[in-house]
């Protein structure tokens, strides 16, 4: 059987009283390309940041490659997983490589020294991002695209088991969000690393997810295959607006097409099968 990278039982999250996650069960394998999808504020990032530890359920289990992962210590965790959270604060003043370099933290000794080994880690995974000609320019000056990977390099430094992404391609122009997507895939294939990410963009988890979990409110409305999850009455009453979904000429996947109102006719309604 294939070994569990994360397994969340019963997990619920509270903000004060409010309710945020509800009761969530899903397991995602080691190896598996995950996409977390949902309308705004239906707790994905919540989700993400319970996942990897910055947040503790308020009652429910998660497991983190089969131990309890409250019994890890903080090191532990960043020696299993990497987070990229959405929004990271640019305004220090450290060059691309000093950033990345910091990703190497869980792996120093006591002194906290950076050895050769640790340069090298350092340098491949900027190569791998595609970032190495920026390794002296400072983060603050650099295009959105560019920092995005600066940061998914420092991810990689750390050498981690599973990648945590929250939105990596929002507010990037078309052709980085291919290659965000792209260099996801060529750890997930090259590597065996576990993907897991939150994406707004349901195409594109239709073209490279394994499995999608659709949350609503914080509770789980479907999860699945990209089939399984993206077919029209389930995203038509998730995101309360009409679609059409068919298959992606691209592949054997489906393709999702927003409705404008101008567009809307008595016919207008998705869900043509595979
Ligand atoms: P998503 O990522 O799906 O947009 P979030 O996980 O960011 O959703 O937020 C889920 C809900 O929790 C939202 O209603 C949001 O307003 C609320 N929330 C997020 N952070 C806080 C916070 N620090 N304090 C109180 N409520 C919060």
């Amino acid at each position: 059987m294939t070994q569990a990278a994360l397994q969340v039982k019963g997990v619920s999250y509270f903000y004060g009283d409010r309710p945020i996650l509800k009761q969530l069960d899903f397991g995602v394998e080691d190896g598996e390309f995950f996409i977390i999808i949902g309308p705004n504020g239906s707790g994905k990032t919540t989700l993400l940041k319970t996942l990897c530890g910055i947040e503790t359920a308020r009652s429910g289990n998660i497991d983190l490659f089969d131990r309890p992962l409250v019994g890890y210590s903080k090191t532990a965790i960043a020696k299993k997983l990497s987070f990229v959270p959405q929004i990271v604060p640019v305004d220090f003043p450290f060059t691309v490589l000093q950033t990345v370099l910091m990703g190497r933290y869980p792996h120093l000794g006591v002194l906290g020294v950076e050895k050769d080994h640790d340069l090298e880690i350092a340098m491949q995974a900027l190569t791998f991002s595609g970032v190495e000609q920026l390794a002296d320019r400072r983060l603050n000056e650099l295009s959105g695209g560019e920092r995005q990977r600066v940061f998914i390099a420092r991810a990689l430094c750390q050498e981690p088991k599973l990648l945590l992404l929250d939105e990596p391609t929002a507010s990037l122009d078309l052709s980085h969000q291919l290659r965000i997507m792209d260099l996801m895939e060529q750890l997930k294939q090259q590597q065996g690393m576990t993907i897991v990410m939150v994406s707004h963009d349901i195409n594109l988890a239709a073209m490279y997810a394994d499995r999608i979990l659709l949350i609503k409110e914080g509770a789980l409305v479907s999860l699945g295959t990209p089939w399984e999850v993206l077919t029209y009455d389930t995203l038509e009453s998730a995101y309360d607006c009409t679609l059409l979904v068919d298959k992606s000429p691209l592949g054997p996947f489906p393709r999702i097409t927003l409705v404008p109102r101008k567009c809307l006719g008595p016919n207008t309604r998705g869900g043509v099968a595979p």
